[in-house]
C-alpha cells in the first residue's frame, strides 16, 4: 500500500508553480544556491524505535525520504529524517550531500559560524577560510581562552594555550594549526591562494577537532550514564 505525502508536500514548495512538477526550495550544497529543487522520488517507511529500557518496537512516528534535483546545477540532493508533521520542522533534514550538522554539545557561535562556512564553501572558498579562523577563535572564547596582552592575543598564541591545557591532542594541534594558517593566508596575504580543493580537507579537519573537543566527550557521557557509571574514569 502506498501511502500519501501530501501534508509534507505542501510545505516549502516553489511559489507560484501552477504545473505538476513538485518543488522544494531549499540549500544546494554542491552550488551554494537556496533555490527550488524538483522532487524525482519520495518514500516513507517505518522503522524500529526504542524506549529508555533498550525495547524495541514498531509504530513510531515514519521516516520521510526525498530525493531532489537542484534546478541551478542539477546535482542530486537527498533529504532524510523522521516524519516533520512530528517536530513541526515540516521538511526533514538534509542527508546527502553529507553536511555535517551540529547539535547542541556545540556551542551555538561556533555552529552558527560553521553553518555560514559551509554555504560559501563552493562559491567563495576565501570566505570560507575566514569563517574558519573565525570558528576557531570561537572554540578558544568557549574554552575560556582570553586574549592575552600584545602579541600574545592572536590565535596562534591561544591555540597554543589549547594545546599546553590538553583540550587538544598533539596530533591534533597539527591540524589546528594547519587550519590557523589557511585562514590567514585568506586574510593577510593572497586571498586568490585559497581554491575550492583546499576547502575539502580543511572541511575534514575541522569536523575532526569539533568531534574531538565537543562531541566526542558527549557521547561519553551519554553511553556512561546508560550503563549507570558514576566512577571516574580509570587512566588508561
Ligand atoms: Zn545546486
Amino acid at each position: 500500500m502506498t501511502r500519501t505525502l501530501r501534508p509534507i508536500l505542501t510545505c516549502g514548495m516553489a511559489k507560484g508553480n501552477t504545473n505538476s512538477v513538485r518543488r522544494h526550495v531549499g540549500h544546494c550544497p554542491t552550488c551554494g544556491n537556496t533555490a527550488p529543487q524538483r522532487i524525482v522520488y519520495s518514500h516513507r517507511h517505518g522503522i524500529t524505535w526504542y524506549d529508555d529500557q533498550g525495547r524495541g518496537a514498531r509504530g513510531g512516528p515514519d521516516i520521510y525520504s526525498f530525493l531532489c534535483i537542484c534546478e541551478t546545477c542539477d546535482a542530486p540532493v537527498f533529504y532524510q529524517g523522521v516524519d516533520p508533521n512530528e517536530d513541526g520542522s515540516a521538511w526533514p533534514p538534509l542527508a546527502y550531500p553529507a553536511v555535517s550538522e551540529f547539535g547542541s554539545e556545540v556551542p551555538r557561535n561556533v555552529r552558527k559560524i560553521y553553518d555560514e562556512a559551509v554555504k560559501c564553501k563552493s562559491h567563495s572558498p576565501m570566505a570560507y577560510a575566514l569563517l574558519i579562523r573565525k570558528a576557531l577563535e570561537a572554540i578558544c572564547d568557549d574554552r575560556g581562552i582570553e586574549k592575552a596582552a600584545g602579541k600574545k592575543s592572536d590565535l596562534y598564541h591561544r591555540l597554543q594555550v589549547l594545546l599546553s591545557r590538553g583540550d587538544v591532542p598533539p596530533l591534533l594541534a597539527g591540524m589546528t594549526d594547519a587550519l590557523r594558517e589557511f585562514g590567514n593566508i585568506a586574510a593577510h596575504e593572497d586571498p586568490n591562494a585559497i581554491t575550492v580543493p583546499m576547502t575539502w580537507p580543511v572541511h575534514e579537519l575541522f569536523i575532526t577537532i569539533i568531534e574531538y573537543i565537543y562531541i566526542a566527550p558527549a557521547r561519553l557521557a551519554e553511553l556512561r550514564q546508560a550503563l549507570k557509571l558514576d566512577r571516574p574514569l580509570k587512566k588508561l
